[in-house]
Order: structure tokens, then C-alpha cells, then sequence
């Protein structure tokens, strides 16, 4: 499965859509969405992180190489970090319950 690149649609095909913005509903507002797969972009501050961001938190909890390689491609094949439409709130969720699966530490807990 190849990842699709996403492209916008243009200003005058964005579609009128809720928007949220900290855990407030903030009524609608244009977003462009990807022309080729139709994913809506998230245009909330709530911005997702490269994954860097994230293998960074689990490089300081003590794992294996192992896990850490299991968790991240985990997270790779359900498109964790595509940033067009990711929140980083919905990053997090998935981020936390992927390193638990594999790391019962303590650090797992508040590892975001
Ligand atoms: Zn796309």
C-alpha cells in the first residue's frame, strides 16, 4: 500500500465544513480536501507531529529495540503520522495505546 502524497483542491472547491478548535465547536468553516484520495484536511491548531516527534518520546522509556521497532511500524501501517489530516490530540491516543500493547512500564503511562 503506497501512501497517497495528498494534494489540495483549490479555493474555490473547498468544502464548508464543522470546525473545532480546543475542544470548542466553532461552527463552519472552508477546508480543502486531498484531490486524489478525498481525505479533509485539519486545519484546527491541534496539528499533528512528524514521527520523530514521537519515536523521540519512546527513545526515553526503557524498551528494547525491539519493542520500539514493533511500535513503530504498528503505527506506520495506520498511518500515524500523516500530518495532512491527523490531529496531534488523535496522534496521542493512538500513541499511547500502541506503546502499551507492547511496554507494560510505568513510563508508558505518561509517556505523552
Ligand atoms: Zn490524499
Amino acid at each position: 500500500m503506497t501512501r497517497c502524497k495528498h494534494e489540495s483542491c483549490g479555493a474555490a472547491e473547498k468544502v464548508w465544513l464543522p470546525y473545532e478548535s480546543e475542544g470548542r465547536s466553532r461552527g463552519l468553516k472552508p477546508h480543502q480536501y486531498c484531490i486524489h484520495c478525498g481525505v479533509v484536511k485539519n486545519i484546527s491548531p491541534d496539528k499533528a507531529k512528524a514521527m520523530g516527534y514521537y519515536t523521540n518520546k519512546l527513545a526515553r522509556i526503557p524498551i528494547t529495540k525491539v519493542q520500539m521497532r514493533l511500535i513503530i511500524k504498528e503505527l506506520e501501517n495506520m498511518d500515524f503520522d500523516d500530518t495532512y489530516s491527523m490531529a496531534k490530540s488523535a496522534q496521542e491516543k493512538v500513541f499511547v495505546s500502541v506503546v502499551q500493547k507492547y511496554c507494560k512500564c510505568k513510563a508508558s503511562l505518561r509517556i505523552v
